[in-house]
């Protein structure tokens, strides 16, 4: 199927847009053209399968197009806009059980759950996106992860042609990954999740976020001053989407946290960072740390368009901006904090389309000054 004919192509009652502009459909804005198929609650999926088909390949889903970044190009695959909505409701045992559209806000369920005294996702406030998404890199914050309360996803699989029902332990959630990360193989129609109902909050288990409510660590708080809490703390770093905010045009931290080891962690919180121990064992320190600490400033610009945050270690995107530079700014950050501590640092939002760019994004670093495998420059001795 062509990439773009400027009119619609019409299969029963889906349509795809064609030559719609992604960028408009990304918060880093930034993207170029693609057929996109709307799957929202007036659209019968099995419609939109008729219509994918004639492709060959499944097509690229997109929520809000807050972890992604697309190509100037654009893509030649259809797209599929997931904008189902609705939450259901059961009780089972001691919990309750939601089973939420793959569309849905999550911000919005996050309210829902703050509302009806639910538990279990209250410290992703503010994390921005659908449902539908939180899976792919099992979406989580300040000490709690989508993997702690999901139990089941429905999708489809482009790969057999069938619906399937994935069991938590089928979708091999792992630390900011799963199965479905960097795949496109499945589409995920809706989330289903396990909560308790209580007015207080899980134990607080981050650090950062204890010590903003100045509380000790395992901490259980009314559920309304966790949410309020993690909003506050991630508004200073423009962890919130905010129009009226210039560091808006943000795809949120665009590395991973890598993985450090014991010797490591000791050495990185000399010099002042916070490695944090997360679910699955593993040490982490943060990028935007590293950031920091490898000597880069609040605001620097790296390619036309694309700068440092004004409030926190990560790229956002301006006037004059493109995919290719973003790519470009990724990539040289990555070199420089290799360089200056051997720790390679690996690109987030999942990469849409093709750019040359994105190969050095995504190559091996091979250690070229291993002077010392956690070494920084001086400037960074003084980082808090
Ligand atoms: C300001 C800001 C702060 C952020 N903070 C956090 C944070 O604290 N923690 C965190 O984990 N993430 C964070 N993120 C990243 C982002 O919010 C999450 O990754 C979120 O889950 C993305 O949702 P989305 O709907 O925008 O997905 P998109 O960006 O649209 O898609 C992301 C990936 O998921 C795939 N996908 C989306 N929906 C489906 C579906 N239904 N079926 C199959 N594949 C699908 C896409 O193809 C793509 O590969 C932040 C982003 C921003 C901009």
């Amino acid at each position: 199927m062509s990439a773009s004919t400027g009119q619609e192509e019409t299969h029963n009652i889906v349509t795809a847009r064609t030559a719609v502009s992604l960028a408009a459909l990304t918060t880093l804005q930034l993207g170029g053209p693609a057929n996109v198929i709307d799957a929202d609650n007036d659209r019968d999926f099995r419609d939109i399968v008729e219509l994918v088909k004639p492709w060959a390949s499944p097509p690229v889903c997109l929520g809000w197009g807050s972890n992604v970044l697309v190509a100037d190009r654009g893509t030649d695959l259809p797209v599929l806009l997931m904008r189902t909505t609705g939450i259901s409701a059961r009780n089972q045992d001691d919990q309750v059980l939601l089973t939420v559209q793959a569309g849905h806000s999550l911000p919005d369920l996050v309210d829902y759950c703050r509302a009806e005294n639910l538990i279990g996702i209250e410290t992703l406030a503010g994390v921005p996106g659908t449902v539908g998404a939180m899976p792919i890199q099992n979406v989580g914050a300040y000490g709690q992860e989508t993997a702690d309360t999901l139990t089941e996803v429905v999708a489809w699989d482009w790969q057999t042609q069938q619906q399937v029902t994935l069991t938590a332990a089928d979708c091999a959630l792992g630390h900011r990954t799963s199965r479905f990360k960097r795949s496109h193989r499945w589409s995920i129609l809706q989330v289903t999740f396990a909560l308790t109902r209580s007015h207080l909050s899980a134990p607080i288990t981050y650090r950062e976020l204890a010590t903003a409510l100045d509380v000790p660590l395992d901490s259980r708080l009314p559920l309304t001053d966790i949410a309020d809490a993690v909003i506050a703390v991630r508004r200073r770093k423009g962890m919130v989407l905010d129009p009226s905010d210039p560091d808006n045009r943000s795809a949120g931290s665009i590395f991973l946290g890598p993985v450090i080891d014991a010797h490591q962690a000791e050495t990185l919180q000399r010099k002042g960072g916070s490695p944090h121990t997360y679910n699955d064992g593993h040490t982490r320190i943060g990028s935007s740390w590293l950031l920091r600490a490898a000597g880069y400033e609040l605001g620097q610009e790296i390619t036309p368009g694309v700068r440092v945050s004004s409030k926190h270690h990560t790229l956002v995107a301006d006037t004059g901006a493109t995919a290719a530079g973003f790519a470009a700014a990724s990539s040289t950050l990555r070199a420089h904090v290799h360089q200056a501590t051997g720790i390679t640092l690996t690109f987030e939002p999942d990469l849409i389309g093709h750019e040359p760019a994105y190969t050095e994004l995504t190559q091996p670093l091979t250690t070229t000054n291993p002077t010392s495998p956690h070494a920084f420059p001086d400037r960074s001795k003084a980082v808090s």
